[in-house]
C-alpha cells in the first residue's frame, strides 16, 4: 500500500488493518477490535480501547496517526434545527459540515477537500483555491464527530460540502468503502450522494465501479456558452460529453442521475432556459434539483424570485421532468458552502484570540 494515507489508521479497511496487525505479529482479531473501536464505537483516542493490550496501543501510537476532528464552532438554525459545524484538522486547517434532520432520518453534508480549485463563480468554497485533499478518515470523522455530538445516528450522507470529490477520487472511494462497510457504520450505498461539477473521465471511472450511490451533477446551465460563464470546468468538458457519461452511469448502475441547477436571477432562470434544459436532458432517467442561488458577498449573483423558481419547476414538470426545489435549510446560519469557514478565517486574521467565541 503506497497510498498517502498508509500511516493513517482510521483510513484503513479492515483487511488492510489485518495485514498491518499480521506484520506486527498480532492475531487478526486485534484488527477487528481496533476497527470496532474506531468505526462503531467512534473512539476519540486510543485510551478508550479498553480491551486492547497497552503494548499494542503503544505500537499503534508509534506507527500511525489517529485522526480526530476538533469541533471549533457550531451554529444551529432557529428555523429548522440544522447545524453547521466547523472542525479543525490536525494540521490546523478547517472544514465545515452540515447536519440536517429530516423526517426520514438525519443527513450530513461533508467536505471532500480543504478549499477547491474548480473556480465556480457563485461558490464561496473556491475563492481561496485548493489547500489540500482530505483523507478518507477526515471525511469519515466529519460524520463520526457529528454522531458523537448529537448522539443520533446518521442515515444519509451527501458529499456536497467544500471541495470537488472527483478531484480527490481515490480517497473518496476509500471513504465510501469504509462508510458502507458492514463492520463499520454500515451506511447503505443508496443513502450516499456524491456531487460533482462534472469531471468526465472520473465519472466514467465511478460508473465502472457499479456502486449504488447517487451521482449528482452540478449543471446550472443548459448551453455550453452559459455554463462556461458560471463554471470554468465547462471549458474542459462539454454538455454533450456530460450527457453521455450520465447515460453511461445510469446504464452501469441503474441509478437515476440528479441534476443540480442553481437559479440565478436574470442569468439562467427564464422559461427559455427551462426549455433548453428540457431539450438537453429529455430521455435521461433523471431528477432536477433546483437551488435558489445563495448569494455570497464576494460576487453579485442574485437569487431568483420565488415566482421564477416556481414557474421554472412547473415548466419542467409539464414536460415530464421530475423536479424539486431544494428546501433552504439553515437560512439563518451562513448557508452557502464555505461561508462559515471563510468567516472564521477572516476573523482569525483580524483578531488573534477567538477563544471566547469558540465552543
Ligand atoms: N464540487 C461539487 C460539490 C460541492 S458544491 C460540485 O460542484 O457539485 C455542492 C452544490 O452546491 C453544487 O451544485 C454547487 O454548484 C452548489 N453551490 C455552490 N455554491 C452555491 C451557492 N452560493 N448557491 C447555490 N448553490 C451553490
Amino acid at each position: 500500500m503506497e497510498n498517502e494515507y498508509r500511516r493513517d489508521i482510521k483510513s484503513l479497511t479492515l483487511s488492510q488493518l489485518k495485514e498491518e496487525m499480521e506484520a506486527l505479529g498480532e492475531k487478526s482479531f486485534r484488527a477487528r477490535q481496533l476497527y470496532e473501536w474506531m468505526h462503531v464505537k467512534l473512539a476519540e483516542r486510543y485510551e478508550e480501547m479498553s480491551n486492547i493490550p497497552h503494548k499494542l496501543l503503544d505500537q499503534c501510537r508509534e506507527r500511525y496517526t489517529y485522526t480526530v476532528l476538533k469541533k471549533i464552532r457550531m451554529q444551529e438554525s432557529k428555523l429548522d434545527g440544522t447545524r453547521k459545524y466547523l472542525f479543525e484538522l490536525a494540521d490546523g486547517n478547517t472544514v465545515e459540515s452540515v447536519w440536517m434532520r429530516y423526517k426520514h432520518g438525519n443527513s450530513v453534508c461533508i467536505s471532500s477537500q480543504v478549499g477547491c480549485r474548480m473556480g465556480c463563480r457563485f461558490c464561496a468554497s473556491t475563492l481561496d483555491g485548493l489547500e489540500r485533499n482530505l483523507l478518507p478518515s477526515e471525511m469519515l470523522e466529519q460524520i463520526y464527530a457529528i454522531t458523537r455530538h448529537t448522539g443520533e445516528r446518521v442515515s444519509n450522507v451527501v458529499v456536497m460540502g467544500t471541495g470537488e470529490p472527483m478531484d480527490n477520487f481515490d480517497n473518496l472511494l476509500q471513504f465510501i468503502t469504509l462508510l458502507t462497510d458492514e463492520n463499520g457504520l454500515h451506511i447503505s450505498q443508496r443513502n450516499i450522494t456524491v456531487s460533482t461539477c462534472g469531471i468526465v473521465p472520473r465519472m466514467y471511472q465511478l460508473a465502472d465501479r457499479h456502486l449504488q450511490i447517487t451521482l449528482a451533477l452540478s449543471l446550472h446551465a443548459a448551453t455550453n456558452e452559459k455554463r462556461r460563464e458560471l463554471m470554468p470546468v465547462a471549458d474542459r468538458y462539454s454538455l454533450e460529453e456530460l450527457m453521455e457519461v450520465c447515460a453511461c452511469y445510469f446504464e452501469q448502475t441503474g441509478r437515476r442521475i440528479t441534476f443540480e441547477y442553481s437559479l440565478v436571477k436574470d442569468v439562467n432562470d427564464t422559461i427559455e432556459d427551462a426549455e433548453q434544459l428540457i431539450r438537453l436532458i429529455k430521455g435521461l432517467n433523471c431528477h432536477v434539483n433546483l437551488i435558489p442561488v445563495n448569494p455570497i458577498k464576494e460576487r453579485d449573483y442574485i437569487q431568483s424570485e420565488r415566482r421564477a423558481v416556481e414557474q421554472f419547476k412547473e415548466y419542467l414538470e409539464k414536460n415530464g421532468i421530475n423536479a424539486t426545489v431544494r428546501r433552504e435549510m439553515g437560512r439563518d446560519i451562513d448557508g452557502a458552502c464555505g461561508q462559515l469557514r471563510r468567516r472564521h478565517s477572516n476573523e482569525i486574521d483580524k483578531v488573534a484570540d477567538i477563544s471566547e467565541k469558540s465552543i
